[in-house]
C-alpha cells in the first residue's frame, strides 16, 4: 500500500483544507482493516465533494478511490456488489449493462458509493441512495468486520452513519429492472408548481423542480416510464443551452460584492436558459444525470416533511425578496422528493420528504453567502434538517431536536468507537465528543 506522508489534504472546492501525517491509498480489504487498527485518528475520503468538513482533519487518512472493483453480479437476486470506491459512473454503466438499475439517483455521477452512502446521497422520486443497499461489511474502530444484512437491526443506523461508526468496505445492492423514461421539462409560474406537487407525485414517475429564485418561476422537470421502442419527438432546446454554466459563472462574478446583481443575473438566465421546453428519453442515469461540471461550487441543502414544504417555501420566498435581506441566491435551487424510510440519520426517517439546494457557483466566496445562513434559519425553525454531505452550522443541540432517533445514534456511536477514532474536529462538534480520547 501507498503512503504519503506530512502533506495537505485539500477538498475539491478547496474550501477544506487540512495537513496530515500519513495518507495511505488502499487496494485491498485487509489494508484498510490493517490502518484503521494502527490509527489513532483516522478519516477516509473518496471524491473529496463534500462541502461539509468531514473527510479529512485527522493525522491519519485513507485513499478510498483505488479501492474500486465491481467484485459480483448475482443474477437471480439481481445483486452487484463492490468495493466501496467505486465511482457511481462505473457501477451505473455495469448495471445499465446486465439491464438492471438504482431507482433513485443523485445528480452526479463522479462520487464514490462509499462517500454517497455515508452523507445520505439521494435523488428524486424514490429513496435515499443507502436505502438500495442490501448488505455491508463494515472496518470497525479495532480493525475487525461486521458484516451487516438488512435482517440485522443495526442496518437502519449504519445505512446513513458518516463514517463514524465503521468504514464501509464492500457494498451489495440490490437492483431493479431497467426503465426508459419520457422526461418533459418546461417553466411554470410558483402559483403553478407549487399546488400542484402532491398530485404529480402520484402521476409522474419522476419529478424535479428546478425553483428559480428571484424571477417567481419553477423549471419543472416531469418523467414517465414508457416502453422503449416508444417514438419521441425530441427536443433538446436551443443549443446554446450548454452554455448555461459558463453564462451564470460570468453573470454571478461580483455577487458576493454586490449580492442585489443575483436578482437581475437571474432574470437574464431565466429568459436565456429556463424559459424553453424540452423533450426527450433514456434510462434514468441517461437521461437525468449530469455527465459533466465546468467549476466547482459549494452547496447546502435542506429538507423538510412533504406536509410542512409549501408552508416552509413561502416563508423562504418571502425572506429572500425583502429588500432588506441579503440572500440573494442564485440559481437553481433544487427541489426533488424522496420516499420515507426507517433510517436514523435519513432525512426520510419516518415520512415523505422534500429536500431544497441551494447552491453558492462562487465557491471561494461562499463563507459571505447570505442565504446559506436565512435557509438554515427557517428550515430548522420548522423542524427541518441539513444534508449531512453539505454546508450548514447546525451541531448537536439542534440536531437532537430534528432527529428522533439522534441520541441512539450516539449511544451506539460511542459503543462502536469508544476512543472516537473516526471524529475529526468538525464532526466531534456535530456529536458534541472529544476528538481521539486515548492512543490505541
Ligand atoms: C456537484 C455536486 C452534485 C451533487 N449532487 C448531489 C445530489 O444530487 N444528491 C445528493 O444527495 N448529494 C449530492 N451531492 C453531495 C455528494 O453526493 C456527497 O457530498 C458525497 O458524499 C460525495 O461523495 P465523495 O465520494 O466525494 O465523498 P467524500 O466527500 O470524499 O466523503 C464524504 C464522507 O463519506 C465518508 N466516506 C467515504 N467513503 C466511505 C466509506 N467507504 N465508508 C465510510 N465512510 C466513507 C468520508 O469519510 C466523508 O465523511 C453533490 C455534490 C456535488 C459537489
Amino acid at each position: 500500500m501507498k503512503q504519503n506522508k506530512n502533506g495537505t489534504w485539500t477538498s475539491w472546492n478547496e474550501n477544506v483544507i487540512y495537513n496530515y501525517k500519513s495518507l495511505y491509498t488502499i487496494t485491498s480489504e485487509s489494508e484498510l482493516q490493517e490502518v484503521i487498527k494502527n490509527a489513532k485518528e483516522v478519516r477516509l475520503f473518496g471524491s473529496k465533494q463534500s462541502s461539509a468538513d468531514i473527510a479529512s482533519g485527522t493525522t491519519t487518512l485513507i485513499d478510498i478511490k483505488s479501492y474500486n472493483k465491481i467484485l459480483a453480479f448475482n443474477d437471480e437476486q439481481h445483486t452487484v456488489t463492490v468495493q466501496s470506491g467505486v465511482i457511481l459512473k462505473d457501477l451505473l454503466e455495469a448495471i445499465e449493462a446486465k439491464g438492471w438499475c438504482i431507482p433513485c439517483l443523485p445528480d452526479i455521477n463522479t462520487i464514490t458509493v462509499g462517500g454517497a452512502l455515508a452523507t445520505g446521497t439521494h435523488g428524486t422520486s424514490g429513496k435515499l441512495l443507502s436505502e438500495y443497499m442490501s448488505k455491508c461489511r463494515l472496518v470497525m474502530a479495532d480493525g475487525s468486520i461486521k458484516e451487516i444484512t438488512e435482517k440485522d437491526d443495526l442496518m437502519n443506523a449504519v445505512r446513513v452513519s458518516l463514517g463514524v461508526l465503521g468504514m464501509m468496505s464492500e457494498i451489495t445492492f440490490t437492483c431493479q429492472p431497467i426503465y426508459t423514461l419520457h422526461v418533459k421539462e418546461r417553466p411554470e409560474s410558483d402559483t403553478e408548481w407549487l399546488p400542484k406537487i402532491k398530485e404529480r407525485l402520484i402521476k409522474h414517475d419522476f419529478l424535479r423542480i428546478l425553483w428559480l429564485p428571484h424571477t417567481d418561476k419553477g423549471y419543472v422537470i416531469t418523467g414517465d416510464k414508457i416502453n422503449p421502442d416508444t417514438d419521441i419527438e425530441e427536443n433538446m432546446g436551443p443549443a446554446f443551452l450548454k452554455h448555461r454554466r459558463t453564462a451564470s459563472k460570468i453573470l454571478y462574478k461580483y455577487t458576493h460584492i454586490f449580492p442585489w446583481l443575483t436578482a437581475i443575473a437571474n432574470k437574464i438566465l431565466y429568459k436565456g436558459f429556463f424559459s424553453s421546453s424540452k423533450e426527450h428519453k433514456g434510462t434514468l442515469y441517461q437521461a437525468t444525470v449530469t455527465k459533466s461540471r465546468g467549476s466547482t461550487l459549494e452547496l447546502a441543502e435542506w429538507t423538510i416533511g412533504l406536509d410542512k414544504f409549501v408552508t416552509v417555501f413561502e416563508e423562504l420566498k418571502t425572506e429572500i425578496n425583502k429588500w432588506s435581506n441579503k440572500s440573494f441566491i442564485h440559481i437553481p435551487m433544487d427541489v426533488r422528493f424522496i420516499q420515507k424510510d426507517s433510517s436514523w440519520l435519513s432525512y426520510a426517517y419516518n415520512e415523505d420528504t422534500v429536500t431544497m439546494g441551494c447552491v453558492s457557483r462562487n465557491a471561494a466566496t461562499a463563507d459571505t453567502y447570505e442565504a446559506f445562513k436565512s435557509i438554515e434559519k427557517i428550515f430548522l425553525k420548522h423542524g427541518g434538517k441539513p444534508h449531512w454531505g453539505k454546508r450548514f452550522a447546525a451541531k448537536d443541540e439542534a440536531l437532537s431536536k430534528v432527529y428522533s432517533k439522534w441520541e441512539d445514534f450516539k449511544l451506539l456511536r460511542n459503543n462502536l468507537d469508544p476512543n472516537n477514532k473516526f471524529l475529526n474536529p468538525y464532526l466531534a462538534k456535530i456529536f458534541n465528543e472529544k476528538q481521539s480520547k486515548k492512543v490505541a
